[in-house]
């Protein structure tokens, strides 16, 4: 077995494989392996939403797969986990032996947080962020939809972005769905009370059975029931539990290198660590923002695939900055989410929210520095080019004039912001 390569790449996701691409078009003769925790090929970790609702079959998932990596010359040693890595020796140990490198790349992803109460290690208690995860999860809910229909139904545990999407996938198996929330809102670290009012009446149309301020205290089983219990003293009775409290990058491999950390790996607009040789893209990444100028990790798919384009152009010899505006765009039920730039809430120093109540519109712009620096737009994707390009051109506004934005009764296009209209 060959143990010694020019590119190693940690991890097989949409930044590890984008990367190896990259790699590879531009070096056709270098040795090149992807190491991973996973099966050798390469899927769609956003379909398997698709997969899971029952609208895209498994096969329709996998992007590449062993033949692919074949015949590009890149070698996928699958079901291998790393376990360390030494920098100045430049190796990766993993659970099948030692591995050398020339170059490295870390693209491990990030992993869900567990939820930290009693019974939250229960079979029939999930996570979902791997193919693995899909599988268990379809089995089970196969499993109780051949139940009395008592037994259908699923409860999904927490306000994460991801929440949205475990709810679109029981309501479309015919679950019986509860979502338990600590907040009074969903999603309240990215959106104001009443943007949530929004998004909490696609809920409602959708009969999901909401929890609001409640926090799980023990999760108890009585045959094939689990009861969630509440710190209220509630009790709600379910087949399967799905939790979506957030997640952490996958990182414990490089502690004591010199490899910088904080809140991901930290790599600069090249997609470079500190550490010689060693370059890391995708989710565990936080990258050094060109347009926002500043620091931040950001989990998506779309980032991740043009980060892994960046980093493998670099380490095979080129000079190429990541310079792309974050952007995604999320369908909850039919109402469209769009998320701009810099959207933590917590890192604005402003945030101005617009209501168009008749429309059933809510646009939260975040200011720092009086600064745009990223946007929520619910209900309102047609705002997408001009925020955009407001964002990169560095557009502030002072006091008065945000006072004039959030106020629904002037005209958008009165606004500074909306100028080029
Ligand atoms: C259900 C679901 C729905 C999603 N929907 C959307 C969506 O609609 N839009 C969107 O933009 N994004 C979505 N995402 C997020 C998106 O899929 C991720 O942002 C993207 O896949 C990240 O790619 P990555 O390559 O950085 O990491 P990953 O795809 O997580 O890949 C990391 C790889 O590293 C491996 N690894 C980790 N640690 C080790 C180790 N120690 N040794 C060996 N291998 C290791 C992992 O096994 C994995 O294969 C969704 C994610 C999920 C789970």
């Amino acid at each position: 077995m060959q143990t010694s390569y020019s590119y190693l790449i940690i991890g097989s996701g949409a930044a590890g494989v984008g990367a190896a691409t990259e790699i590879r078009k531009r070096d056709a003769n270098s040795s090149v392996a992807i190491v991973s925790e996973e099966g050798a090929c390469f899927y769609s970790k956003v379909l398997l939403t698709d997969y899971l609702r029952g609208k895209a079959a498994k096969e329709k998932l996998f992007l590449r797969d062993e033949a692919w990596f074949a015949k590009q010359k890149i070698d996928f040693l699958a079901n291998v986990r790393v376990k360390r890595v030494d920098t100045v020796g430049k190796k990766v140990f993993t659970t099948k032996g030692a591995l050398s490198y020339d170059k490295l790349l870390i693209a491990s992803g990030v992993y869900p947080k567990k939820l930290q109460v009693s019974g939250a290690d229960r079979d029939n208690v999930f996570c979902l962020w791997n193919m693995k995860d899909a599988e268990r999860l379809e089995a089970r809910i196969a499993e109780i939809k051949k139940s009395d229909k008592i037994k259908q139904r699923a409860a999904v545990i927490g306000g994460g972005f991801i929440c949205q999407t475990f709810l679109k996938i029981f309501i479309s198996r015919g679950l019986e769905t509860h979502l338990l929330m600590r907040g009074d809102w969903y999603w309240p670290r990215f959106i104001g009370q009443e943007a949530g009012r929004l998004l909490e009446e696609k809920f409602l149309e959708n009969n999901i059975i909401l929890h609001k301020q409640e926090k799980v205290k023990d999760i108890a089983q009585d045959d094939d029931t689990l009861i969630i219990k509440t710190e209220k003293g509630k009790e709600i009775e379910t087949s399967l539990v799905l939790a979506g409290i957030g997640t952490e990058p996958n990182i414990d491999f490089v502690a004591g290198t010199d490899i910088e950390i904080d809140d991901g790996i930290l790599v600069d607009q090249f997609m470079k660590t500190s550490a010689p040789h060693v370059w890391a893209c995708g989710d565990v990444v936080n990258f050094y923002d060109l347009v926002l100028e500043t620091q931040h990790r950001q989990g998506n798919w779309a980032n991740a695939t043009r980060q892994g384009r960046i980093a493998g152009i670099n380490m095979s010899g080129g000079h190429e900055v990541y310079e792309e505006l974050t952007f995604f765009l999320i369908d909850v039920f039919g109402l469209k989410v769009m998320f701009l730039g810099d959207y933590g809430r917590d890192r604005a120093d402003d945030v101005v929210v617009r209501m168009s109540v008749k429309q059933k519109k809510a646009r939260e712009y975040y200011f720092k520095d009086n600064r745009l620096i990223g946007a929520c737009l619910v209900g309102a994707p047609e705002d997408r080019l001009l925020i955009e390009a407001a964002i990169k051109a560095k557009i502030e506004l002072n006091k008065e004039q945000r006072l004039e934005l959030a106020d629904e009764n002037i005209p958008l296009g009165q606004s500074k912001l909306y100028a080029n209209k």
